[in-house]
């Protein structure tokens, strides 16, 4: 499906559901502005290429407009106008004054050195500049793109506007103007939430065993936060397959071991399990960390845990959604669950603003604040509209962007 026809739909179906304004909903339908730019590289062999870029600005309503830049061989308008939307709803969401944003590149950068990568991503700025700025709009890193990239991009945009304006760009390395506990803001906010749901008993987990997909950057983080809380994790994967121990997995062992072959696979006291029977495990707590569409009609049936909380982007497809609801299970929606991330971005653009430097231990106790108090917002707007989750993230989200509309 079209990702933006999916947003569409989500929209619609949370003014419907929520009662708000079909007018304005309307304008959410349409991004304020999208770009197209052609970027002249030179490369390393002296020919020339050109690649294409993107920006789609989809709402400021409630702040600048917000979200990453992904350089990516498949990387379309149509994709990118889709996410720009979601960051509009995600911002909206954690309640942080930004809009939707998001950027992109056709290209693979795995085929470019350095130095040409270098060149692609200030010939990027050079053409975007001037919708950019920290009260206009807030590039920051997505898919194959990092704070070494972000640093090029503020530096080649500090050259030509001959300012100084970190705030420009978020996710910048932490020498360079970054925030503290951003690396551990997305598995820790999602960590944050099962804690939550833990101490009220918002759903039974009684055995407390977590089935995690994907052991990347964010799972890692929120393997190591639930560790900590005394769960089990019990299964864990990666691109090369799973492993299963339901006595429990040391993640910290499995980490290094990780690391010595480039996969959780087969790794000492774990049988080696596939991805399909990972995500229909009995497992309390099932956590999607990697991949979109993960959790289909086909299988959504056979899920077992009893919580599912959606770490990477759009795990669930919309029409899995009334099997799992059917089913009792509660789904903490992607654009909560992984909102951790930007809520940290926006602390350091406010740091960078006001030329301050927090540390680690005092942003992931507001980030734990505030990702808390949002889910509860939402929990509280499910029950009254007795609706799910996402349906009232989505009522909770748009009214807000409506409000400021
Ligand atoms: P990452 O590249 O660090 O990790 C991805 C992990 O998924 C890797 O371990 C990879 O081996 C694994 N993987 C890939 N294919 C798999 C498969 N078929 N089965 C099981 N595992 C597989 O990426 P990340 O930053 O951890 O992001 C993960 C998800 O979270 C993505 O959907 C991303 O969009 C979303 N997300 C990330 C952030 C962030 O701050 N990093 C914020 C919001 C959302």
């Amino acid at each position: 499906m079209n990702p933006f026809k999916s947003a569409k739909e989500q929209l619609l179906r949370a003014v419907e559901i929520g009662g708000l304004s079909k007018y304005k909903a309307e304008i959410l339908l349409h991004p304020d502005r999208y770009v197209e730019v052609a970027i002249p590289v030179q490369m390393d062999d002296g020919t020339q290429k050109i690649f294409t870029g993107f920006r789609c600005q989809h709402n400021n309503s409630r702040g600048p407009y917000k979200g990453g830049i992904r350089y990516h061989q498949d990387v379309n308008l149509d994709e990118v106008k889709a996410l720009s939307f979601w960051m509009s709803f995600k911002c909206a969401l954690i309640d942080i004054p930004f809009g939707g944003g998001k950027g992109g590149v056709i290209v693979d950068p795995k085929k470019l050195s350095d130095i040409e990568l270098e060149r692609l991503s200030r010939g990027w700025v050079q053409k975007i500049w001037r919708l950019l700025g920290p009260q206009v709009d807030v590039p920051a890193p997505d898919v194959n793109t990092n704070g070494k990239i972000m640093g090029w991009m503020l530096d080649e945009y500090e050259k030509i506007t001959g300012s100084k304006a970190p705030a420009t760009f978020t996710g910048k390395d932490v020498g360079h103007g970054g925030s503290e506990g951003r690396t551990e803001a997305t598995g820790y906010g999602g960590g944050n939430l099962v804690e939550e749901i833990l101490q009220k008993q918002i759903v039974d987990l009684p055995r407390k065993t977590v089935a995690i997909q994907g052991l990347g950057n964010v799972g890692s983080y929120f393997a190591e936060y639930v560790f900590k809380l005394g769960c089990k994790v019990v299964a864990l994967s990666d691109s090369k397959g799973g492993i299963i121990n339901m006595d429990g997995l040391n993640v910290q062992e499995v980490e290094a071991h990780k690391k010595a072959t480039g996969s959780v696979k087969d790794f000492t006291g774990a049988r080696n399990v596939s991805q399909e029977e990972l995500l229909e495990l009995d497992v309390d707590v099932l956590v999607p960390a990697a991949l979109e569409n993960v959790i289909v009609p086909e299988n959504a049936g056979k899920i077992r845990a009893r919580l599912v909380v959606e770490m990477a982007n759009g795990p669930t497809a919309a029409e899995a959604d009334p099997i799992l609801e059917q089913n009792g299970v509660l789904v903490v929606p992607d654009f909560l669950a992984n909102s951790g991330g930007v809520c940290v971005s926006y602390y350091e653009w406010y740091q960078n603003i006001h030329q301050e430097k927090w540390a680690g231990h005092f942003v992931l106790e507001k980030l734990k604040t505030q990702i808390t108090s949002q889910f509860h917002e939402v929990l509280q707007l499910a029950k009254e509209k007795n609706t799910t989750l996402r349906n009232a993230a989505y009522i909770l989200a748009a009214s807000r962007i409506m409000e400021k509309m």
